[in-house]
């Protein structure tokens, strides 16, 4: 393919990318990419890489890495316009592949690729701006300037549950800030990765520069422990994300880490319960519950308690679960026989410790992945109301008082994002200013954000690194050095 094609006819083969080209190569063995709403037919085979093949492409990061920062910052926006203009040209194509591989609907995986694309047109602009400063000097005459370098050869980690826009939102402000990417995704969404990697080569990005390896985690160990990779940006589960942070730090490298989250929404008794049960019952199960920004806990305040309950459970008894591919569908399947059993596992322990049980969606088809949307009332001795369950389970918790309301929302070792349902402007205030998330929403759902606005969590949601997308999304990409300019002596 070169950069006038703009379709990408099926699901692509699998395959590495290092150096510019495309490589099969196995020493791990091949896999098999399954669709979770038809078991029976898989989505196609990739090769499995290991350690040697993540340094491989760490090898033709390191040997790009001059050339890609040395071409300057406008003809890197020049291919990033192009990889929008192929990521909106095959914006079908890469939904099917994401759907067939993750579950989730093809308007949901659609809107991925088009984000994707205002990404790529978003961070070739901001590669256009200028990010440096300039301060006063207490020396006459000198003058003071922020400059930013590439930081270095960058290792991208990322999860399933957003196979086309994640890894888009970490690579895009990668590559516009001149740095050589080293990218790993998630083993159930290789294939995805391929139509993505192929986008970007095909928009022109030269040999080396974006290189793609597809494997186990383990091979996301190599790349991680690597000394020449300078940063590496992960979004993914909790335990990954620190045991990555440990290794990368204690080598002094750069880590950036968007982690799990426990998203609380407050609906205050004045809310607009309308508006708050859309929210609150999509925000919960959309997605299939799959979302790091899905919201777990819903805090009833006084009265309002009952009345939501009863039409939160008539919405979630009337989702329709199936087949991403069905356009009747609002509820894909969970992404994998393995997911599902850990949402099992919680329902049923929710279940032992005195959860009531809501609602469950009905006619939910058979098949190992597809899994029932259920929301529990209950108290917060439950472990489901403390820990990620990553599917479409919900709990309503009732509080008495405002104040109870938000420590309830605060007492959770996440902080990615909140929500409340009020039309007070005083509460809507303190949401904003009190509630621990990176992301506060007032009457919106916990889940969604803009890609031109800065994301990212607190506490255990995140590390330290500046936030993700936005124009703070450069900032873990590169490195700002201070020059001190004086005249030199008169001649
Ligand atoms: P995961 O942590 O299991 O895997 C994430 C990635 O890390 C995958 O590519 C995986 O292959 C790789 N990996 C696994 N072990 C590794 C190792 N030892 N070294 C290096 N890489 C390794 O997560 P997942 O199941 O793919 O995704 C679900 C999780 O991601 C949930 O906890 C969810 O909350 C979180 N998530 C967070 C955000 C956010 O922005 N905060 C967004 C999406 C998902």
């Amino acid at each position: 393919m070169n950069s006038s094609d703009t379709s990408l006819s099926a699901v692509p083969t699998g395959a590495h990318l290092i150096g510019g080209d495309w490589s099969t190569h196995a020493p791990g063995g091949t896999a098999t990419s399954d669709n979770p709403a038809r078991p029976d037919e898989p989505v196609g085979e990739y090769p499995l890489g290991d350690a040697s093949t993540a340094a491989d492409a760490v090898s033709a990061a390191v040997d790009a890495q001059a050339a890609w920062t040395a071409l300057g910052f406008g003809a890197r926006a020049r291919i990033l316009e192009q990889a929008a203009v192929l990521f909106d040209a095959r914006a079908d194509d890469l939904a099917l592949v994401a759907t067939l591989e993750e579950g989730k609907t093809l308007p949901e995986a659609r809107g991925e690729a088009v984000l994707s694309a205002e990404t790529c047109r978003y961070q070739a602009g901001l590669a256009k701006t200028s990010t440096e400063r300039i301060f006063p000097s207490g020396t006459p005459g000198e003058t003071i300037r922020t400059v930013r370098s590439p930081l270095g050869v960058v290792g991208v980690i990322t999860p399933w549950n957003f196979p086309i826009l994640i890894p888009v939102w970490k690579i895009a402000p990668a590559l516009a800030t001149g740095n050589p990417v080293v990218w790993k995704p998630a083993s159930n969404t290789p294939l995805t990765a391929v139509a993505i990697a192929a986008v970007f080569h095909d928009a022109g990005v030269p040999p080396g520069v974006l290189n793609l390896v597809l494997g186990p985690g383990s091979m996301g160990g190599a790349l991680v422990a690597d000394e020449r990779v300078d940063g590496v940006t992960f979004t993914g589960s909790v335990g990954v994300g620190h045991g990555i942070r440990d290794v990368v730090t204690a080598r002094n490298g750069r880590v950036q880490l968007e982690l799990g989250g426990h998203n609380p929404c407050i609906v205050f008794p004045d809310a607009d319960l309308d508006m708050a049960v859309a929210a609150v019952v999509g925000g919960a199960m959309g997605a299939t519950g799959q979302k790091c920004t899905a919201t777990r806990r819903i805090i009833a305040v006084g009265d309002i308690h009952d009345e939501l309950v009863d039409r939160m459970a008539a919405a979630v008894s009337d989702l329709k679960v199936g087949d991403g591919q069905d356009p009747a569908t609002a509820i894909g399947p969970l992404v994998s026989r393995g997911a599902r059993a850990e949402v099992v596992e919680a329902i049923e322990q929710a279940r032992a410790e005195g959860a009531e049980t809501v609602a469950v969606t009905e006619g939910v088809p058979d098949g190992p992945c597809f899994q029932a949307p259920t929301l529990f009332v209950g108290g917060t001795d439950l472990t489901i109301t403390r820990e990620e369950v990553f599917g479409p389970v919900s709990t309503v918790l009732r509080v008495d008082d405002e104040d109870e309301a938000f420590a309830l929302a605060n007492d959770t070792e996440f902080g990615l994002s909140a929500s409340v349902f009020t039309n007070d402007l005083w509460k809507m205030d303190r949401a904003i200013n009190e509630m621990r998330a990176g992301i506060v929403k007032v009457n919106g759902p916990t889940t969604g954000s803009e890609i031109h606005a800065p994301f990212g969590g607190d506490k255990n949601s995140s590390g330290h690194a500046a936030r993700e997308q936005g124009d703070t999304a450069h900032e873990f990409f590169t490195r700002t050095r201070t020059a001190y300019i004086k005249p030199g002596s008169p001649r």
